[in-house]
């Protein structure tokens, strides 16, 4: 079975096409520039080839309509026909407290879809514009919808109730939703396939740390607990992000200097996290570059990132009464063995105990603790594509 996955942001559209049974990729890229002018960047993972296309594209619908030509293309297709996709799988960032798992996508969807706008109003009008232009250019093909908050609906009220008046919950929806839903979804089952072990019988705490980051704990498959909230700006700092604060400083900086509030969300999840405290850059190998030559802010940028997630994951094992293993994924769980090793390096009272050899590893599966440690900690690359396919599939039932 193929299976076209879509992220759409607003003006740009990512796409896979792969197999979720054999997990081959046997095409990717990304659309560029929709609504501007328009530029396809097409790859097909068995030859390595590359293709960049200028192609007009002013609304996503001609973004979808390119990828398909791309895919079926006699030079450089990858299938003969459009008929050859049986289903596609869409990413949406909020589903909100009506979706907490996958669903086929119909007009009823779609509408409940819509009404999750205010809680995500910069990414899910995005992500509809994508079904919606899907459903003009390959009409009939069934569609599914994979909600980045899904996997966390299943924590307790206690975990997502805010300490505010309990009816900003009951009539306005603010509570905890969490997200980054599909990538620890993923990495926790990948984390007891590694185990030999029934995710039912594991605690699990899952570090997704990219430009954006969140922490997990999964006890028996669900989410009970996850660092970011109502929005994706709370948690641990983030490139860009500040992560958690006090809501005090708000009201502080705005006065003193005339900030409205757009400008301080501006700052807040733009201008600060470890750009912020370093001045230096959001990204973690310039900031280990300019810590190893001497830049003190840099170093303190990374020091109060690690510091962060060693908390959560402390919290999270006394949330949960104990944990089995350590997850550590995404852009810098999966490459940045400095950064997983100064995380662990607090937690040996509980019972981590790292392996500085095995810890030397990029981007594939690979159990990082010392063979004696009581909690294991592993390195699993997140793929959150190939969980969209496989949900897609299970759902449109093939
Ligand atoms: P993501 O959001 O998951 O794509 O992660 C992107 C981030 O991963 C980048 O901003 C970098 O900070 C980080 N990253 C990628 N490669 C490395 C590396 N080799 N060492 C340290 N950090 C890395």
């Amino acid at each position: 079975m193929k299976v076209l996955v879509i992220n759409a942001g607003s003006s740009s559209l990512k796409y896979q096409l792969l197999d979720p049974s054999t997990e081959e990729v046997l095409a990717q890229g990304l659309c560029e520039r929709i609504g501007i002018d328009g530029r396809l960047t097409h790859k097909i993972p068995a030859t390595g080839a590359k293709h960049v296309f200028e192609i007009p594209m002013p609304t996503h619908a001609e973004a979808i309509q390119a990828v398909l030509d791309a895919l079926t293309s006699a030079e450089h297709g990858v299938i003969k026909s459009m008929s050859e996709i049986e289903a596609v799988g869409h990413r949406v960032v909020h589903g909100g407290e009506k979706f907490a798992k996958s669903v086929k996508i119909d007009s009823a969807v779609m509408a409940a879809m819509e009404e999750c706008i205010p809680l995500a109003p910069l990414h899910n009008p995005a992500n509809l514009t994508g079904i919606k232009a899907c459903e003009k250019v390959m009409p009939g093909v069934p569609m599914v919808a994979v909600f980045d908050t899904a996997f966390h609906q299943t924590m307790p009220a206690k975990s997502y109730i805010y300490a505010l008046p309990y009816e900003y919950y009951e009539n306005d929806k603010v509570r905890r939703y969490g997200f980054h839903g599909t990538s620890h979804k993923y990495v926790a089952g990948r984390a007891a396939a590694m185990l030999g072990k029934k995710i039912e019988d594991l605690k699990l705490i899952s570090c997704h740390l990219g430009n954006g980051s969140s922490i997990t704990a999964v006890d028996g498959g669900k989410s009970v607990d996850t660092t970011m909230g109502f929005t994706p700006l709370a948690g641990v700092p983030m490139g860009t992000r500040s992560g958690d604060l006090d809501a005090g400083i708000l009201e502080y900086l705005m006065t003193k200097y005339n900030m409205d509030i757009k400008e301080m969300l501006n700052v807040l999840n733009k201008k600060s996290g470890v750009q912020g405290i370093s001045g230096v850059s959001s990204d973690f190998r310039d900031l280990e570059e300019a810590a190893n030559n001497g830049n003190q802010r840099a170093a303190l940028a990374l020091e109060a990132f690690q510091y962060s997630v060693r908390k959560f994951v402390g919290a999270y094992a006394a949330a949960m009464g104990g944990v089995d293993a350590i997850i550590f994924t995404a852009g810098v769980g999966e490459n940045d063995a400095n950064t997983r090793m100064a995380i662990a390096s607090g937690l040996e009272f509980m019972g981590v105990e790292m392996d500085a050899e095995a810890n030397q590893v990029r981007g594939k599966e690979a159990v990082i603790s010392a063979a004696g440690s009581k909690v294991k900690v592993l390195l699993i690359p997140t793929n959150e594509e190939l969980m969209i396919a496989k949900d897609t599939a299970e759902i449109v039932g093939k």
